[in-house]
């Protein structure tokens, strides 16, 4: 049975993304972030997708979702590496820890662990292991396939980029590691001298623009489509939705859409959100599975129909008041997912 809401997905945007960030990598390689089920895509659609384009390294958060991809044979790191109840899993060898502060790394030595990545905390100070830890020995022995750290401000033009960057690139040879990785996304536009051996990009592989370096290059790969339950007039006086908040300044033609927060159409978009390119106004408070759009500059569209909402994400962040990453992450489980 169809639902009556789907994300139409453009396989070939994806895969032209991903080309133009591994361009954009030089001669490093690049990878993807596929953690938060793909950025809410679906991330076994995602991964197999990028696999047939050339990409080679994939990233998830935790081992439930390393789990989930070990049947496609990939090459997985888990960028929260390891708890104590993660370890049989992360011992059968589905896909390498990254290692994340001391006690992981005690951990993993503990029980014989064999390859694995780290992370250096070069200044974000949420995940990793200190550049002073790793020049008095922490890791020596190890068996590292990637050193790793990750960029606070990489959508933003910081001095801190370079103080991150140096304190990193100041690791080289400190370790056995084989590889070096730092940039995400936005650190992919700060030009070669971020992306060492292997990118990291996530949000922009899935139509995120988070510098304006990416603006025109980067193509939309998510849209969302509703089908209409019910077209009605509402007499003009009259209000629409919770808490009345529209109040029909005429007689109004009105659609009520399949669609509403719980699919991650967010109660931001109440009054903000459109459809069919700008044309049809979200109208009034968005529901938990219900939306209003005034359909006057759509006589024909009827009980059945699919509209499709605007959702570039940096116009849809801009009119939802949320972040591109947000938008992407909270879509539901109630669409169907149609590649195409
Ligand atoms: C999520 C994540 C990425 C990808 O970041 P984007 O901003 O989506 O490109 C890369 N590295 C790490 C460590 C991450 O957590």
């Amino acid at each position: 049975m169809t639902a009556p809401l789907r994300l139409r997905l453009d396989a070939a945007a994806l895969a032209d993304n991903w080309r133009t960030l591994d361009r954009m990598s030089g001669a490093a390689a690049c990878g993807a972030a596929v953690k938060a089920n793909g950025y809410g895509l679906g991330a076994i659609a995602v991964a197999e997708r990028l696999a047939a384009a050339g990409c080679r390294d994939f990233f998830v958060a935790t081992w439930a979702e390393a789990e989930r991809l070990a049947p496609l044979g990939l090459s997985v790191s888990v960028l929260h590496g390891v708890r104590d109840a993660d370890m049989p899993l992360a011992l059968a060898g589905i896909a390498r820890p990254v290692l994340n502060s001391e006690a992981q790394v005690a951990r993993w030595r503990a029980a014989g662990g064999g390859a694995c990545d780290v992370m250096i905390d070069t200044g974000i100070n949420r995940l990793g292991v200190a550049p002073k830890a790793v020049r008095d020995g922490l890791l020596d022995g190890l068996a590292i396939e990637t050193l790793l750290s990750h960029l606070a401000c990489a959508d933003e033009d910081s001095e801190m980029n370079a103080r991150q960057r140096s304190a990193f690139a100041g690791l080289a040879g400190a370790t056995a590691a084989r590889r070096m990785s730092l940039a995400n996304s936005g650190g992919i536009a700060l030009g070669g001298d971020y992306a060492f051996d292997l990118t990291r990009p996530g949000i922009a592989l899935y139509g995120g623009i988070v510098r304006s370096d990416y603006a025109g290059r980067i193509r939309s790969v998510v849209t969302p489509q509703a089908q209409v339950l019910q077209r009605r007039t509402v007499a003009a006086g009259e209000t629409v939705g919770y808490n009345a908040t529209w109040r029909a300044p005429r007689a109004s033609e009105v659609a009520i859409l399949n669609l509403g927060y719980a699919d991650g159409y967010v109660r931001g978009f109440s009054d903000t959100g459109t459809a069919g390119e700008g044309r049809l106004p979200v109208i009034g408070r968005v529901s938990m599975d219900l939306l209003a759009l005034d359909v006057s500059a759509s006589p024909d569209l009827g009980e059945g129909d699919w509209v499709t909402l605007d959702f570039a994400l940096p116009d849809a962040a801009a009119a939802s008041g949320m972040s591109q990453y947000e938008l992407l992450t909270l879509m539901g489980q109630r669409y169907d997912r149609v590649w195409g």
